[in-house]
Parts: structure tokens; sequence; C-alpha cells
């Protein structure tokens, strides 16, 4: 039996996230393969057999997997389930939508967000928030697993010699009809992605507006070179995109440097920034919970420190 190792996909090809998936699965103790789904991907597959670690590519190029479309994928998986012993994602809102769908049809129990394994069926994984972690068994038999990317380092890109396996041929399910693609609003950015970035500045819903979010915090990001994040209640006042939301329900980071600037510090936001290397918080209100979890902490007014920082940063 085998590890498959669910790849996500962008325009550059596989996502770190799914080699930081690899890595983790290496760590099963059995073969890895990588599940290659995708429309006009075949031409991806040479440099994806390459990722370290992997033994085989199984590669499915029909229209039906384009866009990763969840509804499509989840027969696939379903069936080329029965030929492993473990399946794994990164847990991106492209592996929490996929892997429960087939862990529910396949009447197995899946663990979300793995931070460590300790077996081949011993996984450590956060509750409450991120408040306590829990160390969970799963039963013998199929095990389904969506893992914490920013604590598995990712597999080199280069070093493997996996084969590639041409699957498409194969009777699948197809289009199920259920999804249809429409369209996609890409964001182009010429700064970090939030899950991988080094450093990372977020603002919370006291950043007032759509305009004075991105005004504030841009100048700051441009200096350091920084992702911009968002908490959750500024995403939902429309003032920062849906994907910058950090937290439990949005994007876990890591980076070396995270700075929150009018950051409650809910539990849903900090589960999210946890394994930063250094925190540091911005924030009027002494008695913010934020400040519990900072490693530095300065009681005062956001809209001062930002431009007197950037302006010091610029030199
Ligand atoms: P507030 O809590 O309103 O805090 C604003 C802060 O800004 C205050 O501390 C205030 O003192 C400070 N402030 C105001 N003006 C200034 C100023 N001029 N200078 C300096 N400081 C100032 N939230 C997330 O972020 N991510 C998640 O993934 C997430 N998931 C959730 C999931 C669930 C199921 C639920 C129920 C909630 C979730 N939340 C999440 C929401 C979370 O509970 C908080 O409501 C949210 O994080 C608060 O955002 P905030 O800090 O911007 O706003």
């Amino acid at each position: 039996m085998s590890i498959l190792v669910i790849a996500e996909l962008d325009s550059h090809g596989v996502k770190a996230a799914t080699r930081s998936a690899i890595t983790a699965a290496s760590q099963l103790g059995e073969e890895v393969h990588l599940l290659l789904a995708g429309s006009g991907v075949e031409g991806i597959a040479a440099q994806v057999a390459s990722i370290n670690g992997l033994s085989k590519i199984l590669l499915a190029d029909a229209a039906e997997y384009a866009h990763g479309i969840a509804e499509n994928l989840t027969p696939l998986l379903v069936q080329l389930a029965p030929s492993y012993s473990a399946i794994v994602a990164a847990a991106t809102s492209f592996g929490k939508n996929l892997l429960p769908r087939a862990a529910a049809l396949l009447d197995v129990a899946m663990v979300s967000e793995v931070i460590q394994i300790i077996d081949a069926t011993t996984f450590v994984r956060p509750m409450y928030a991120g408040n306590l972690n829990a160390t969970v068994k799963a039963p013998a038999g199929l095990r389904i697993l969506t893992i914490r990317p920013t604590v598995f380092e990712a597999a080199a890109a280069e070093g493997g010699s996996a084969v590639v396996e041409n699957i498409a041929a194969a009777a699948y399910e197809g289009d199920t009809g259920k999804a249809t693609w429409v369209s996609r609003d890409l964001v182009q950015l010429d700064r970090p992605e939030l899950a991988t970035a080094r450093v990372v500045i977020s603002g919370g819903r006291s950043l007032g507006s759509a305009e004075g979010f991105s005004a504030t915090l841009t100048p700051l990001a441009d200096v350091l070179g920084a992702a911009i994040g968002a908490t959750r209640a500024a995403v939902d006042a429309g003032m920062a995109p849906n994907d910058s939301q950090v937290g439990q329900t949005g994007t876990v980071v890591a980076p070396e440097l995270y700075i929150a600037f009018g950051v409650s510090g809910a539990a849903q936001h900090v589960g999210g920034i946890k394994d930063s290397k250094v925190i540091v918080a911005v924030n009027h209100d002494a008695d913010a919970p934020i400040f519990q979890v900072a490693d530095y902490g300065l009681v005062a007014d956001l809209f001062t420190v930002i431009p007197e920082l950037t302006a010091a940063l610029k030199g």
C-alpha cells in the first residue's frame, strides 16, 4: 500500500502547500504517490515528477478536472482510495473542500489540520481555535488527513524521479454536473502570498474603510516586502478581500514577523498566527487580548504609528 497526496495547482504548477503535504506523507513510512488532476496538466508532469519524495505521479488530465472542482474530483478519489492506506492534502481551502467529501463517501473519520505525525495512525491536531492540541488515533484502514502546511517544510522541488502513470483513460465518473465553473477574479499582487510570506502585517476593523485599510497598510507592506492580512471583522465589513483573512476560518500563517494593527486578538484570529516566530501588536487598548500572545506590544494609535514606522523604515 502507498500514500496518495492530492496536488493543488496554480498557474505556476504545484503549490508549495502540496509539497508540505508530501513531506508529511513521507513521515507515514510508505511510498508516496501524487494525484495530478487538472486540465492541460500533462505538460507539467515531468516537472512535478522531480519533486523529492515521490515514487509515482497519477496523471488525470481531463476537462472535468479543470479548476479543482471538488464535486468532480471526489468520485476520482473514491475510486482510487482502495489502493491506498492514506490520502493526504494540505489544509487549504482546496483540501478542506475536497477531503471531507471523500471521507464521507468512504465512511472514514478524517483527521483535519494535522500539525504533527507521531506514527502512521497517531496524529496531533489543534482544537478549540488552537487553545489545545489533541493527540488522536485513527482506526486501522484508510486514513484521510489534511495537514497544516506551515508546520511541515515543503519537499524540495528537485531531486526526485517519480514515474508518471496516465490514468485519464480510465472510466471515471467525469463531470458530475453538480458545480459549474463560472469565472475567477484573480488579484495580481506583486507582494508575497499570505500563507508563505516571511513578514505579514494585518489590520482589523479599526482601519475604518476599504480605502483606509489599503492606504494605511500598503506603504508599510511595500517597505517591509510583507503580505497583508486582515481580521474576519475587517473582511466582513468589506475593508479587505476574503482571501486576506487570517485565522481559524481563514489562512493560517507562520511568518518570521507578524505585526497586528488594531486587532483585538480574538481566539479565532490568534489560532491562525500562533506559529509566527515574532508577534508584534499595536493597539490603543492596553487590555486588548492580543498583548497576551504578542512578543512586543505598543499601546498606541495605529494611525500615528504606521506612518511613523513607514517613514523610519524608508530611511
Ligand atoms: P474588534 O474585536 O472590534 O477589535 C478592534 C480592535 O482595534 C480593538 O482591540 C481596539 O482597541 C483596536 N483599535 C481601534 N481603533 C484603534 C486605533 N486607532 N489604534 C489602535 N488600535 C485600535 N476572526 C479572525 O480574525 N479570523 C478568523 O478566522 C475568525 N474566525 C471566526 C470563526 C468563528 C466561528 C467566529 C464565531 C468568529 C471568527 N472570527 C475570526 C471573529 C473573531 O471572533 C473576532 O470577531 C474578530 O477577529 C475581531 O476582529 P477585529 O480585531 O478587527 O475587531
